[in-house]
């Protein structure tokens, strides 16, 4: 099985500075739940880190970029 990992866009700090918190998603390492498929917006799909390249789950939407901060180094990205 191929696993596809998509991986986040760096922002600048200011772009990060003028983000709304409670509209960004937090990347996580749990699994996805079953019935999740890619085509539905939105989707859940593995993402990393493109700062310390942590792989996780988040929510992604087909339609446009959503912002998403590392669970681990605590960088934020978009997806
Ligand atoms: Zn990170």
């Amino acid at each position: 099985m191929e696993i596809k990992v998509k991986v986040g866009e760096k922002i600048s700090e200011e772009e990060a500075k003028t983000l709304d918190p409670s509209k960004k998603a937090v990347l996580v390492n749990a699994p996805p739940k079953t019935g999740d498929v890619e085509g539905q917006a939105p989707y859940r799909d593995m993402v990393m880190c493109p700062c310390c390249y942590n792989v996780g789950w988040a929510w992604l939407d087909t339609e446009y970029y959503i912002y998403v901060q590392c669970g681990r180094c605590g960088c934020s990205f978009k997806a």
